[in-house]
Formats: C-alpha cells, sequence, structure tokens
C-alpha cells in the first residue's frame, strides 16, 4: 500500500454530533483504519460508554479493564490504558467501558472537569502518534466538551436524511464556546456525508445543502449505505479489512485520504 504523508505534528481530531445513529463510531474506526493501512500510526481514543468504538476495533472492555474513565476520573495516564488493536500494527485504542455512564456526572464537581482529556493527552507521548480520533457519545454534555478541548480539529458526520442540519446549531454553539472559553485553537475542520443512498433524491438535496453551507470542509468523497459496513463491527473488525474491496471500505479509505493529503488547515 502507497504510504500517505505524516503530518508535522499529532492531529488530534474529535469525532462528533449530539445525534445518535450518524456513522460517528464508523467514521472513527474506518478512518483510523485507512490512515494506519498507510503506514500512519493512529490512536481511537472511545469516549462513548457503550464501547462501540473499542469493540469494533476488537478490543476488550469489559467493566474491570483500565479504560479512559479511569484517565478521566482518576487520574490514571493514557499510557496505562492504551492497547493495540488486533486488526492492523499501526492501530491502538483507548477503550471505554459501561463505567464512563457514570462520568458525565462524576466529572460535574471536578476540578478542571472540561479539560480533563486534554491534560491526559498533554501528559501522554503523543506524538508517537499520527492521528488522535476521539469518538464522541451522543450528546453534548462534558464527555464531548472534553473531547472538543483536547482537540484541535472537528470532524462532524453527517447522514444523508431529512433531519440531518437539525441540532446542528446547537452543536456549532458548543463549538464557539469552547473556543472562546477553552480551546481557541479548535476547527471544524471536516465535514463527512454518510450512509448516502444514491437512490433517493433527498440524499442529494441533503448533500447540496450541506455543501452549500459549509462549502470546502465538505469532503468530496462521500460514504455510501453498505451492508458490509454494518457488519464489520460484529467481527470486531474496521471494514478496511473485514472487505475491503466494498463500497463502504473503498470510499472510507477514499476520505482518509483526502484528509491526509489536504493536512490540519484543510483544503
Ligand atoms: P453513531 O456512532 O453516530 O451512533 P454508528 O457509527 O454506530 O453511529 O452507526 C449507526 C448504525 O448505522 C450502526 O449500526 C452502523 O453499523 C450503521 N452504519 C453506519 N454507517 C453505515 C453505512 N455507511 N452503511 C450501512 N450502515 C452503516
Ligand atoms: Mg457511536
Amino acid at each position: 500500500k502507497k504510504e500517505w504523508p505524516k503530518p508535522p505534528a499529532c492531529r488530534v481530531i474529535t469525532i462528533a454530533n449530539q445525534k445518535g445513529g450518524v456513522g460517528k463510531t464508523t467514521t472513527s474506526v474506518n478512518l483510523a483504519a485507512s490512515l494506519a493501512m498507510h503506514g500512519l500510526k493512529v490512536l481511537v481514543v472511545d469516549l462513548d460508554p457503550q464501547g462501540n468504538a473499542s469493540t469494533a476495533l476488537g478490543v476488550d472492555h469489559h467493566a474491570d479493564i483500565p479504560s479512559i474513565y479511569e484517565v478521566l476520573i482518576e487520574d490514571r495516564p493514557l499510557a496505562e490504558i492504551v492497547v493495540p488493536a488486533p486488526e492492523l500494527p499501526n492501530l491502538y485504542c483507548a477503550p471505554a467501558t459501561l463505567n464512563l455512564a457514570g462520568a458525565e456526572i462524576e466529572l460535574v464537581s471536578k476540578v478542571a472537569r472540561e479539560s480533563r482529556l486534554r491534560r491526559a493527552l498533554d501528559r501522554y507521548d503523543k506524538e508517537q502518534f499520527d492521528y488522535v480520533l476521539i469518538d464522541c457519545p451522543p450528546s453534548l454534555g462534558l464527555l464531548t466538551v472534553n473531547a472538543l478541548v483536547g482537540a484541535e480539529e472537528l470532524l462532524i458526520p453527517i447522514q444523508c436524511e431529512y433531519y440531518a442540519l437539525e441540532g446542528l446549531g446547537q452543536l456549532l454553539r458548543t463549538v464557539d464556546l469552547v473556543k472562546s472559553h477553552l480551546n481557541p485553537q479548535l476547527e471544524v475542520s471536516t465535514i463527512l456525508l454518510t450512509m448516502y443512498d444514491a437512490r433517493t433524491r433527498l440524499a442529494a438535496q441533503v448533500a447540496d445543502e450541506v455543501r452549500g453551507h459549509f462549502g470546502d470542509i465538505v469532503l468530496r468523497t462521500v460514504i455510501p449505505r453498505s451492508v458490509r459496513v454494518s457488519e464489520a463491527p460484529s467481527y470486531g473488525q474496521s471494514v478496511m479489512t473485514y472487505d475491503p474491496g466494498s463500497s463502504g471500505a473503498l470510499a472510507y479509505s477514499e476520505a482518509a485520504s483526502e484528509m491526509a493529503h489536504r493536512g490540519a488547515g484543510g483544503a
């Protein structure tokens, strides 16, 4: 496989959208695997108590496993919880367990409650990685805020369906608040259209509307709806190794290539 350019410094990218089921986890895992397949070292931080990204990467995440919960709540170093994902040599995961469901409440009374992931990343040798991708839960609570404070880039997956843009204003307002108070470096760098169904006019209309609104930060590649994409997690694999020739795998590879080649500043 051809190698893609290494970024000059580690790119920390949060993948967020407070809607559930829009493809955040699928995008995190498959972009990560694509980048790893092209010579880049990647860490996926699972910030969703459901632990779907951990599952999809074949990483154990039962309740006794040291996880991102201990990092956020007990100041455990990231180095102690990061594990290799079995599927690819360059791919790593900071797993989430169900304990993390309590973190949303427990964080409220913690010092620097919005910056705990940031601090953990700053104390960690994150420069060993080319990319850190943070998979968020479907809410705008403190876990997602920690992800926004911890990253320089935000990638928003948007599902091509009728209510696609609803709620986006709320996400963008949260981004503005985080920018002005906690993390001035944060930029909405990338938008990815997911679960695109080429047979419907609606999908095309939503895609046009999103491109009209956000312009160049929308990746040219759209991710089609594909059964293989939805099957892969149950094998503890990304679709990139589960079925590399499938339309979903090819699209995620193309989207990851766009991201890697355009760099952090977009375009
Ligand atoms: P989120 O993390 O935003 O909640 P997921 O990535 O878990 O969303 O995706 C929601 C569901 O849709 C999952 O069952 C997933 O397998 C499925 N899915 C995601 N992307 C695709 C796709 N391109 N084609 C088919 N199914 C998909
Ligand atoms: Mg998810």
